[in-house]
């Protein structure tokens, strides 16, 4: 049975859906005023993960992740790009998707949009002003006020005295733990009228006002970044309850930070790198096979090797399932020995890496299963390719795969120039001429080519990333 890290709890509990095979979550989504960074990517894969997962156990699953598409942020850089908020956003959205899809991450079946929802938005701040969590700050700006909510902070498990503690930090400008619902508009700012004057939404509101009216009253599981925790998720917490008794998600899913430099990756802070700029070096499957490669709620580390040990580790997957056919009518079942392993370790509160390591055994026993031509062979292979394939992994041609990495990664690469190569070696070993046969193969190596004769007579080709490692015969 699936069990799943509750940050509510801080406890892996059996997940039971609210209505029986059916999941409702919401996932706190982008604000879209830049490309998005590979941060993000690790984020949404986490869940792209959780999600098919959640469908691979046999859930219906109801998959909403709202777009941020108004706030200071956008604002500010509409007005240096000299375009509307609506221009830059749609734009940015456009690119998310690119983004996102190239990442084969799923799309949900809901993305609510601010600036879509700012009557309800509106009718969410009016309830909390009328029972009295909420007021009007002299500024104009209507502010939700924390002391009048019993358990603030439940799942940051922040007490008050420690938040008034940190606001009394000197550099946090606005001492005050409140924060804002409705934000008056500057002249020249985008505004939406309402009863308290011309503003925009604050930030932790829209994503109670748009899950309320979307779900209802109801909520299996709330995720997002673990950076969300805190403020972002408390505050919609105690908007939630204050505004309609909401009682909490049932689980809170949150997924670990990447780290750039040891930091955090952010635009923020300036530090990150686009996933557009990766995916001009990199195979995006061997993006999505790094971002998966830790469990999803540690803190990955992005560095140089990264995605070039990703790169190789995938590579393996593909060189074992190559020649074999995975597409006849193979029956497996969730009985059989490596898909109850892989089970039992994504049960585990999706613990990839150990599924990753399953992954890696089946691939072992394939390699050896081909060169004794065994009849398990397609099986196993339909195993690899099936249990992979729940983790938005291995869904390429291994063909195509190897060969379009190669090619892609080296811009020197001249396809027609190692089949030549490859040909002349094979008339070389035919005609007995082996000191050709190697001086050709050296060649090869250091062009980054790894040959593989089979028992068969014919050479296989694939790229090596290591290319000084000179390999045995
Ligand atoms: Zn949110």
């Amino acid at each position: 049975m699936l069990k799943i890290f509750n940050t509510l709890t801080r406890k892996k509990e059996k997940l039971i859906p609210l209505v029986n095979g059916k999941i409702k979550i919401y996932v706190c989504g982008v604000t879209v005023y830049d490309l998005c960074h590979l941060g993000h990517a690790r984020t949404f894969l986490a869940f792209d993960t959780i999600i098919r997962y959640l469908h691979h156990c046999g859930y219906q699953v109801n998959y909403v992740r709202n777009i941020t598409d108004i706030d200071d942020k956008i604002i500010k850089r509409a007005h240096e790009n000299n375009e509307t908020t609506k221009k830059l956003t749609n734009r940015m959205i456009k690119e998310m998707h690119l983004d996102f899809d190239a990442l084969n991450i799923l799309r949900p079946n809901y993305e609510p949009k601010v600036t879509d929802h700012i009557d309800i938005i509106i009718k969410f701040i009016h309830l909390l002003i009328q029972k009295k969590h909420a007021y009007i700050a002299p500024n104009g700006d209507v502010m939700f006020s924390v002391k009048t909510m019993r358990n603030y902070g439940i799942l940051s498990k922040k007490k008050i005295p420690d938040i008034h503690n940190v606001s009394k930090n000197p550099n946090i400008k606005n001492p005050s733990i409140d924060f804002v619902l409705w934000k008056i508009s500057k002249p020249g700012e985008p505004y939406w009228l309402s009863p308290w004057g011309a503003g925009r939404p604050g930030w932790h509101i829209e994503c109670s006002a748009m899950n309320h009216s979307i779900f209802g009253n109801q909520l299996d599981i709330h995720g997002g970044g673990s950076d969300l925790i805190f403020p972002h998720h408390d505050n919609e917490i105690a908007q939630s309850v204050c505004a309609y008794n909401m009682p909490c998600a049932k689980v809170w899913i949150h997924s670990g930070m990447l780290l750039l430099n040891h930091e955090k990756m952010s635009k923020s802070s300036n530090n990150f790198l686009t996933i557009r700029d990766i995916l001009r070096r990199y195979d995006p499957e061997t993006i999505r096979y790094f971002l998966m490669s830790a469990h999803y709620r540690n803190q990955l580390k992005y560095n140089d090797n990264s995605l070039n040990n990703a790169r190789a580790s995938l590579k393996r997957l593909y060189i074992a399932l190559r020649d074999t056919k995975t597409n006849t009518e193979i029956k497996l079942s969730s009985e059989d020995y490596f898909i109850s392993k892989f089970i039992s370790k994504m049960n585990d509160d999706f613990n990839t890496p150990e599924a990753y390591s399953v992954l890696f055994d089946i691939a072992h026993k394939l390699n050896d299963l081909k060169i004794k031509r065994h009849s398990l062979t397609p099986k196993i292979a339909a195993t690899l390719k099936y249990l992979a394939n729940t983790i938005g992994l291995l869904y390429q041609n291994p063909e195509i795969f190897l060969k379009k990495i190669a090619l892609k990664n080296n811009k020197k690469f001249n396809f027609k120039k190692i089949e030549r190569l490859i040909k002349r070696r094979e008339d070389a070993r035919n005609n007995n001429q082996w000191e050709l046969s190697d001086r050709i193969r050296n060649k090869l190596t250091i062009m980054g080519i790894t040959l593989e004769d089979s028992s068969t007579g014919t050479t296989r080709w694939h790229f090596n990333n290591t290319i000084h490692v000179t390999k045995n015969n």
